[in-house]
């Protein structure tokens, strides 16, 4: 009998919790990974940077196994599907996966690991994608934190080097089951086409963790910030390896950027309700203007704020945006515009390379107002200050916006301090009537 690891968002064999466990439980192991299309066929536009990505790293996965003798096996279909296949092809004496905290995939594991059980199947899970999961790290009542300072604080004393120790698969590689490779999906058989722009690296830029709190906020330099972010979504760098590097870094901003990204993983876990809805109930009562004309002018970076549309045009060609635009174009969708969170949400979720139902959904919050330790409603940024202060020499803009002098250009779509104050009240009117 062997033993399964079912790959998902942690594409790596080194430092990965499941495959450890796998690998120790002295049988010969086997890796899985399946093109899900539950999800995949959700997806309307077939040029997509993650399904490209995924490939990609399947393929590198694929080739590292073959190189020892093994293979992956790399299935397309629905995973209750595929699991009642592998069932049925192999003799399985225990399969072993890393948490999800998405509604969706808790569901699935949920399914999964009944349709095991039937077959006598153990299913083990571990934590992996994060440092900190679930009731890790709690208030002192034994809470959810819902607020994020208190939480850091907290999150940083727990950090000991124990937490951070990576898991030494490789000295266990000789377990993989020997096997002739077996067949990868292609895009085209998916149905997707390629983009072909190449992903940024899986390594730290050089320096980048002792200069990051003075080079973070500023979108026109090339390597400001890391752009790990779609390797830490699809898992193919480790979490515990990027924490230790920032641990040990003399400026501590970037392990910050590390614990944000746990702190709305464990909002999720806790909160299911926000995919859907606001954190904070009463923000469901907004009048949001929700002009579809506008909203598309917004999608193409076409509002005549120039920060604003530089942001968006940058999403729709990289598939990535600054973290500091994301909240200047989000705050100017929500505010400006009065446009509800969700459809900004469900744009990001379609452009972004990095997307992650956690960070977004937690991004979008926060600029609407309505999540977890959100800005205050009456606080609107200004996006002409913003750009001023972030882009002070228009390098950013000038890239994405070279005809901001052109005539062409369209003029402000609203303007400044009218928005901000039809916000004001619009917001202030909705909470009223709590
Ligand atoms: P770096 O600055 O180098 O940060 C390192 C890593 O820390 C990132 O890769 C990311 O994993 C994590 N991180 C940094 N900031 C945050 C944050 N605020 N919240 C959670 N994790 C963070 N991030 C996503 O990974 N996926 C998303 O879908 C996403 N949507 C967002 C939507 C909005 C409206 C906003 C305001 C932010 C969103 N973010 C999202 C957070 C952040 O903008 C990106 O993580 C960051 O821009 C990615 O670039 P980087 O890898 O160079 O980041």
């Amino acid at each position: 009998p062997l033993s399964l690891v079912w790959l998902r968002r942690d594409l790596r064999l080194h430092d990965n919790t499941a495959l450890y466990h796998a690998l120790k439980s002295g049988r010969p192991v086997i890796p899985v990974f399946i093109f899900d299309r539950i999800i995949l066929d959700d997806l309307d536009d077939r040029r997509d940077r993650r399904v490209e990505f995924l490939v990609q790293e399947v393929n590198r996965l694929h080739t590292e196994l073959a190189k020892m003798g093994s293979t992956l096996l790399v299935r397309y279909g629905k995973p209750i599907e595929v699991w009642t296949e592998l069932i049925s092809q192999f003799t399985i004496a225990e399969v072993f996966a890393n948490h999800d905290y998405e509604v969706y995939a808790k569901d699935r594991d949920q399914a999964i690991g009944k349709l095991l059980a039937e077959h006598r199947i153990g299913f083990h899970t571990s934590k992996d994608q994060v440092i900190f999961e679930r009731d890790e790290v709690l208030t002192g009542k034994k809470t959810p934190y819902t607020v994020f300072t208190p939480y850091s604080r907290n999150w940083r004393e727990k950090l000991t080097d124990f937490y951070l120790k990576s898991y030494p698969t490789e000295h266990y590689f000789e377990r993989f089951w020997k096997t002739s490779p077996e067949k990868v999906p292609t895009l085209a058989e998916m149905d997707f086409l390629p983009v072909g722009e190449p992903f940024p690296d899986r390594t730290v830029p050089d320096k980048l963790l002792d200069t990051y709190n003075k080079t973070r906020d500023f979108p026109a330099l090339p390597h400001g910030t890391s752009q790990l972010s779609i390797h830490l979504r699809f898992g193919t760098v480790s979490i515990r390896d990027l924490a230790r590097q920032a641990k040990a870094a003399e400026d501590k901003t970037f392990l910050t950027e590390l614990c944000w990204r746990d702190f709305y993983f464990q909002v999720l876990d806790h909160f299911p309700h926000v995919e859907k809805n606001s954190f904070r109930r009463e923000y469901d009562q907004i009048d949001w203007r929700n002009n579809e004309d506008e909203f598309e002018k917004w999608c193409q970076g076409q509002t005549g704020y120039p920060i604003v549309d530089a942001g968006m045009r940058q999403l729709n060609t990289l598939g990535w945006m600054h973290n500091r635009v994301r909240m200047i174009t989000a705050s100017f969708l929500c505010k400006h515009l009065l446009i509800d969170w969700r459809w900004g949400e469900a744009y990001f979720a379609k452009k972004l390379r990095d997307y992650d139902l956690s960070a977004n959904n937690g991004g979008w919050q926060w600029a609407a107002g309505s999540g977890t330790d959100a800005a205050p409603y009456f606080r609107v940024f200004n996006p002409t200050l913003q750009a001023k202060k972030f882009d002070p020499k228009g390098i950013y803009i000038r890239h994405w916006v070279p005809e901001l002098d052109e005539p062409t250009y369209p003029k402000p779509i609203v303007e400044h301090t009218l928005a901000r104050q039809r916000a004001i009240d619009t917001y202030r009117k909705a909470l009223a009537r709590k």
